[in-house]
């Protein structure tokens, strides 16, 4: 499906270009109170959830009846991260289906022992026949099926009660909150009359029309702060993945920690790569599911799809400089290096969108 987006005024504006701001007018002074410091606060309350919409995009909805396995095919082969899940008997949409649960569909399936079987079977040295034999049930399996009793223990974001969701005239602060609260990366917009899922929002999509605009919005002065000074991203306990680690460590640590992506290190520290949840799906693209005991290194190495590399920053790097090449790398996160290229933090888009956009309200969205 291709939506296409009725006119908007906000993009009409974005097409001229505002350019009769001057933003380069301010002085970085401690003492007296910034006048922008809200700025961008502000600019998420102006623009709602339509604004941010592009004019064109695809979006592939999944019936609950399809099969789990062609559902995630189908997402490799339209290049896309999730898809919203309608049911055609509650006439309405139901959930989504992201990468997280083919993550987590796969970690359970890997690790979980058959009903009936031989024990032995589930030693370590057999875990790949065990696995392999279960991925044959999952071929069977329904996104329906993935509800209920029997499935209880699998984490899937689908869930028949509660779909995160936001309409298309609520503010992009809104928006900005609801992903931050509630830890999601993708929020579908939903028109209340027709039900029809308009578009999913990310945290890429919101930074990037922010960033359309950069010209018509002052500047504030904490954006000359450096990473080191402004404590923005998270810099202890990062979780990380040795390269000689295997596939399977990594998704195990995706499920305990949550996280949406591993640096993936070398003996002394050093990051090599970056596996994100994105890239598990090059698993079902290769058709390597039942190969998990590949090592991280060999998987990297595998990927074709979209890689993203390891973008890095430095603590000595202002806000400026670090939001200017995120959204430029059109990527979810930054590593965090020292001159060794040592991991010493992750900085993410919620890390920086909490900051610029919620702080200054005075929201802390994990704790509010
Ligand atoms: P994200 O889901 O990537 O937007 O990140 C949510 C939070 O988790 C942010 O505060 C990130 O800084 C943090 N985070 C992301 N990746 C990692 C990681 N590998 N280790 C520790 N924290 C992380």
């Amino acid at each position: 499906m291709c939506t296409e987006k009725l006119g908007s005024s906000a993009h009409a504006q974005m097409d001229t270009g505002t350019q009769d701001v001057c933003h380069e007018d301010y002085i970085m002074n401690s003492t007296d109170p910034d006048p922008n410091a809200e700025a961008y606060m502000n600019f998420m309350k102006k623009h709602c959830c339509y604004d941010a919409i592009p004019t064109s995009c695809k979006l592939v909805i999944f019936d609950t009846t399809l099969q789990v396995k062609k559902a995630f095919f189908a997402l490799v082969a339209n290049g896309l991260r999730a898809a919203p899940l309608w049911d055609n008997k509650l006439q309405r949409f139901v959930g989504m289906l992201t990468i997280t649960d083919f993550i987590n569909i796969l970690h359970r399936y890997y690790k979980s022992p058959m009903v009936g079987c031989d024990p032995c079977l589930f030693s370590n040295a057999h875990l790949g026949l065990s696995f392999t034999v279960q991925i044959y049930e999952l071929e069977e399996h329904k996104i329906e099926t993935w509800r209920g009793d029997s499935f209880q223990n699998v984490y899937l974001q689908y869930h028949d009660q509660y779909l995160i969701s936001i309409t298309p005239d609520a503010s992009l602060f809104d928006a900005v909150y609801s992903l931050l609260k509630h830890k999601i990366h993708r929020l579908p917009v939903i028109d209340p009359e027709s039900g029809n899922v308009l578009h999913i929002l990310t945290h890429k999509r919101i930074l990037k029309f922010l960033h359309l605009f950069e010209a018509s919005v002052p500047k504030p002065r904490f954006l000359k702060m450096q990473i080191k000074d402004a404590g923005i991203g998270t810099f202890t306990d990062i979780a990380t993945v040795s390269q000689t680690a295997t596939v399977y460590d990594a998704l195990s640590v995706f499920v305990e920690r949550r996280v949406s992506a591993l640096p993936v290190v070398d003996d002394d520290g050093k990051v090599v790569a970056l596996y994100s949840r994105f890239d598990v799906i090059n698993l079902a693209a290769q058709k390597t599911y039942n190969n998990l005991s590949m090592s991280m290194q060999e998987a990297v190495r595998r990927r074709r799809c979209y890689v993203e590399g390891v973008i890095k920053c430095y603590p000595d790097e202002t806000l400026e400089t670090v939001i200017d090449r995120i959204v430029k790398a059109e990527v979810h996160r930054l590593v965090l290096v020292d001159r060794d290229d040592v991991v010493r933090g992750i900085i993410s888009l919620s890390d920086l969108l909490q900051a610029i956009v919620l702080s200054p309200a005075g929201i802390d969205a994990l704790f509010s």
